[in-house]
């Protein structure tokens, strides 16, 4: 069995406490302040055989250039369900396993939705500043919101593991789903649009949960928004990415949709100054996930992954573009 304090894993950036204290307890760990190959000697360079990290779509990206400059690496084990800081095709092509962290946040991702839902519908962030700064008592009642969730039409772009807990959770609201993938759900009876201006035609309120991938890049934009209509609303707590942020802001100031629940921002932790400045955005910074309960519970899933990939000879998690990689 192969000694796991002979096997250097290399963790580039901020990571999860508990998944840093698990390496370096278990692997040879060498920690670097990003993701820059220049970082790293030569010889440390051939000794990684594994990446820990949490990476995203800028400058920690986890692109070619880290891979190829790691000659014996074998496994990212990437901290978040979406890997979009990874080139996974790049990694399938190459004989890298990927992994990440699926299914120990979906109840809690699922959970934060709703509430970034109910919180844009009924103001509840606005309610909660006008008692804080006293206006309850100098003004009276915060005003009636012009909002409800009731009578509403639920379409989930990204009927995957976490867009299902939420049309579960909706369904348990009384409301009734709808949702679009690439491919209908086999089994599943919520109402399936093969395209994603069909689903919002059909609803008045979208939540986005896909990956930020290539064809999903600026998925939500003017047409969609326009066919969610006066009334519509729009929760993100997939990527931001995947919507055309200037197109949302301008469909925000002029009526074209009512309102919009973001947890994700296309160049986090940048916000656009006009999402801010919209009275009918409720804005949260990427925390979806962000329980200690489920952080730690994802830090616990990328170093069993590394701990089974080199323990075992196969990874827990998968990603689909990896999924025929094999240890040497
Ligand atoms: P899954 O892979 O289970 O679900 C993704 C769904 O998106 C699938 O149903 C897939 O269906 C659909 N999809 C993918 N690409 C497209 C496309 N081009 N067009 C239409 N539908 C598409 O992932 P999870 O539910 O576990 O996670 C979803 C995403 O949520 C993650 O990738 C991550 O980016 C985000 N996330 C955000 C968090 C936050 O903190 N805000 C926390 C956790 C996750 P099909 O393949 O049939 O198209």
């Amino acid at each position: 069995m192969t000694d796991l304090r002979s096997v250097t894993v290399l963790v580039p950036g901020r990571l999860h406490q508990h998944s840093i204290d698990r390496i370096g307890q278990a692997f040879d760990m060498i920690r670097i302040a990003r993701a820059d190959p220049a970082l790293l000697t030569d010889a440390q360079k051939a000794s990684v055989r594994g990446i820990a990290a949490s990476p995203s779509p800028g400058d920690t990206f986890i692109g070619p250039d880290v891979m190829r400059a790691l000659p014996n690496l074998e496994i990212v084990a990437n901290f978040g369900v979406g890997y979009d800081g990874v080139d996974a095709n790049f990694a399938g092509r190459h004989g890298i396993m990927i992994t990440n962290t699926p299914d120990v946040l979906t109840e809690e991702v699922a959970d934060t939705a709703l509430g970034l839902l109910i919180s844009t519908v009924r103001e509840l962030p606005a309610a909660e500043s006008w008692l804080r700064v006293g206006r309850w008592r100098s003004e009276g009642n915060y005003p009636l919101s012009r909002l409800t969730l009731r009578g509403r039409k639920v379409g989930i772009f990204g009927m995957g593991r976490i867009g299902l807990a939420i049309a579960r959770r909706l369904e348990a609201f009384g409301l009734p789903v709808a949702y679009h993938n690439r491919r209908r759900v086999e089994g599943l009876a919520y109402e399936y649009h093969d395209t994603l201006k069909g689903l919002a035609t059909a609803v008045d309120t979208l939540v986005s949960v896909v990956p930020g991938t290539a064809p999903t890049e600026k998925a939500v934009n003017a047409e969609v928004l326009t066919a969610l209509g006066p009334d519509g609303v729009f929760v993100n707590v997939g990527r931001g990415s995947t919507v055309d942020e200037p197109a949302l802001a301008a469909a925000l100031a002029n009526g074209t949709i009512a309102a919009a629940g973001l947890d994700v921002f296309a160049n986090e932790p940048d916000v656009p100054q006009s999402l801010l400045d919209a009275p009918n955005t409720v804005l949260l910074p990427h925390v979806a996930s962000a329980s200690q309960h489920t952080r730690r519970a994802m830090a616990d899933l990328v170093v069993d992954n590394l701990v089974s990939w080199f323990s075992q000879g196969r990874a827990l998690t998968t990603v689909p573009e990896t999924a025929q990689v094999r240890p040497e």
